[in-house]
């Protein structure tokens, strides 16, 4: 019996989504036994098509529509670090105005911590997988989640499959991967709801702070919509931190690069 076959080479980032059977296989011999598009096939290897960046057929890009033959090599690109998703690339060609996010429940935590770090941030309850995908899409928000059947989605062009287990790893993720350190504007927006944040002048709002805090905060800010109070608290300290951190990281980074 033969079976005719194409040739899959995936890079690292790729190589990493694989599962089990092809762990740290950098080529793939897919046995071709249906009509499919290359979208279709990569994301029967569990790779959702929002990990890939291109896919090279000898030297012309091909799109996620291409129907292979039998016979055919694909070079598979992941999308890896400074990714700029205002920019169009062959495989995405309406790029979005800003790197903003959609947060699945799967990943609350990273929402929060976005927040924190001043990122335009949605995160809702309750929604099914179809509604989060559909306001992902709507709202020109990058859909992020560990749910890789929801990123195999076709409506979803912008997504990321958050990779950490920890939430504050998989802040420097995001934050790595889409070049956001610069863009980090700590304690701006507000945890619960994502608002920008207003200054608020203490004496107005003394009725509703804690003895302690009147004595040690002088400067306070205000979410113009659920109304939370906001200080240079604890919170702050161990987001500068974690930020400092995160600077530390991508400056070690480009030394080991020099
Ligand atoms: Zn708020």
């Amino acid at each position: 019996m033969s079976t005719s076959t194409l040739h899959l080479y995936l890079d690292d980032p790729l190589q990493d989504l694989l599962p089990r059977t092809y762990k740290g296989k950098k080529e793939i011999t897919y046995p071709l036994t249906r009509r499919a598009s290359i979208k279709d096939i990569i994301e029967s290897l569990r790779i959702p098509h929002t990990e890939v960046e291109s896919i090279f057929r000898g030297d012309s890009e091909i799109s996620f529509q291409h129907i292979p033959q039998a016979g055919e090599q694909f070079v598979l690109h992941g999308v890896s670090s400074s990714t700029d998703v205002t920019q169009p690339t062959f495989l995405r060609p309406n790029p979005l105005q800003q790197a903003v996010f959609m947060v699945d429940i799967n990943a609350g935590k990273l929402a929060r911590l976005l927040r924190m770090a001043g990122i335009d941030t949605w995160y809702i309850r309750g929604l099914t997988d179809t509604e989060l995908a559909e306001q992902a899409v709507i709202n020109n928000r990058v859909l992020l989640s560990r749910n890789r059947d929801l990123l195999q989605r076709k409506i979803i062009t912008w997504g990321h499959l958050v990779r950490a287990q920890q939430p504050k790893e998989q802040l420097i993720e995001i934050l790595t991967l889409y070049n956001l350190t610069k863009a980090i504007k700590a304690f701006s927006r507000c945890l619960e709801c994502n608002t920008l944040l207003d200054p608020v002048e203490k004496s107005t709002i003394l009725h509703r702070l804690e003895p302690l805090t009147i004595k040690y905060y002088k400067r306070f800010h205000i979410c113009p919509d659920c109304e939370r109070i906001y200080w240079r608290g604890s919170h702050h300290g161990r987001m500068e931190r974690l930020i400092n951190t995160i600077l530390a990281l991508r400056k070690d980074g480009n030394s080991k690069m020099e």
